[in-house]
């Protein structure tokens, strides 16, 4: 996809958007023949409704307006790989392409959470194809995954908590950040405005 890199920044800033709106960093956005044509923000906290992840929300926004047809030739842009309700919703509304940043097995590693197969392995059961293209800037801007997510898939082993030059945060999200950067330096970690804004994001969960 063109400019997928840029597609992939509006959405970052979007899941940044639904942080300071007080829910889950989550952005999504719809594109045709190179436009905009709607963006959404995960909104499960202000909405009450666990139901209201960003793709859901824009897929529930796109299916009111457009028509099928339309839609079929709509890319979805997602912060993060969809999950198994979003993936879905995607299908059954008509769009033809999925592009996220943040992969599941990423955000599973950092933060834990359900249904974290891959969309494409989902969309593969359906009789419609549907193009799945990410991870997107892997290892750039993504809010989880900054300078957190490279260190991932090398994770062998729990590091000892207090063994080095930090000590892990509370709390059982942020001690797998913590984890997630074993190979690191803490200090330089800390620096990243990613890990800030995880923990910002964590704080502000009250995880
Ligand atoms: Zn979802």
């Amino acid at each position: 996809m063109e400019n997928a890199e840029r597609y992939m920044r509006q959405a970052i800033g979007l899941a940044q958007q639904a942080v300071a709106n007080g829910n889950h960093p989550f952005g999504a956005l719809l594109v045709r023949d190179g436009k905009v044509v709607l963006t959404a923000v995960n909104t499960v906290h202000t909405d009450h409704d666990i139901t209201h992840h960003a793709e859901l929300n824009l897929v529930s926004q796109a299916s009111q307006q457009f028509a099928p047809e339309f839609l079929a030739e709509c890319t979805l842009v997602t912060s993060t790989e969809p999950c198994a309700m979003c993936a879905g919703a995607i299908y059954w509304s008509g769009i033809s392409r999925v592009v996220f940043g943040c992969s599941a097995a990423a955000l599973g590693q950092i933060a834990g959470g359900d249904f974290l197969q891959p969309c494409k392995e989902i969309f593969a059961q359906g009789r419609r194809p549907i193009t799945v293209i990410g991870p997107v800037l892997e290892d750039e801007e993504r809010p989880f995954t900054n300078n957190i997510g490279p260190s991932l898939a090398k994770k062998t082993s729990p590091e000892t908590p207090g063994n080095g030059r930090c000590a892990p945060p509370r709390g059982s999200l942020q001690s797998a950040a913590y984890f997630a950067v074993k190979g690191r330096s803490c200090d330089r970690l800390r620096k990243t405005p990613q890990y800030r804004w995880l923990l910002s994001f964590i704080h502000q969960s009250g995880l």
